[in-house]
């Protein structure tokens, strides 16, 4: 009767290592979707999602488009973000007498203070990544971004402002080739 048992247990574990083999050999010859970083690069990042990033406006790339809604910040479930507005700038004695002569005429000021955000705090160590915030922002003004090799030692390190990292962009951005000068022309 033993025998009979070490047989069938044979023949299972057998089994089972077929089974194996077949999942590792179909995988072995399958192109390789790993790199061995840091020796070599990450090339494909079309599907990965790495930490929240403000987009650029369209005159100035490097100037949040964000309008300081907040409607990204009361949208996500993890709390990770805080949107600080701006101050309105102090008027000028010319725009204090303007402000007055049209408070007396019962007119609403225009209020001229900048739109976008003084600062963007983001909190990555909390973030799941579920984009609720990008699909309540009404103007676009977030993306996931693709850097791979953010790294830190603390908590803190995942704790930024994203306006100062776009800003900070600006310094990595490839610069503008100068023109080339235009062909002298000579008159007859
Ligand atoms: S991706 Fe989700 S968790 Fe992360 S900041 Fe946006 S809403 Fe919050
Ligand atoms: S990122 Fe979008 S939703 Fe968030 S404050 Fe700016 S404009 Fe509003």
């Amino acid at each position: 009767m033993n025998a009979i048992k070490e047989a069938f247990k044979t023949v299972s574990d057998l089994w089972s290592l077929m089974v194996g083999l077949k999942v590792t050999g179909k995988y072995f010859l399958e192109p390789q979707r790993t790199v061995r970083y840091p020796w070599k690069a990450v090339a494909n990042l079309d599907t990965f999602k790495g930490h929240l990033e403000l987009v650029g406006g369209v005159k100035d790339i490097f100037t949040p488009r964000c309008i300081s809604c907040g409607m990204c910040a009361l949208a996500c479930p993890s709390n990770c973000i805080t949107v600080v507005k701006r101050k309105a700038p102090k008027p000028t004695p010319e725009e204090e007498k303007a402000l007055a002569e049209a408070k007396a005429k019962g007119e609403k000021p225009k209020d001229k203070t900048p739109k976008d955000p003084e600062r963007f705090l983001y909190d990555y160590s909390l973030c799941s990544l579920c984009g609720t915030c990008m699909e309540n922002c009404p103007v676009g003004a977030l993306r996931f971004s693709k850097n791979v090799y953010m790294a830190g030692y603390s908590r803190n390190d995942f704790q930024f402002d994203l306006v100062l990292k776009l800003r900070e962009s600006e310094a990595h951005a490839p610069k503008a080739e100068p023109a080339a000068p235009a062909a002298e022309t000579s008159e007859a």
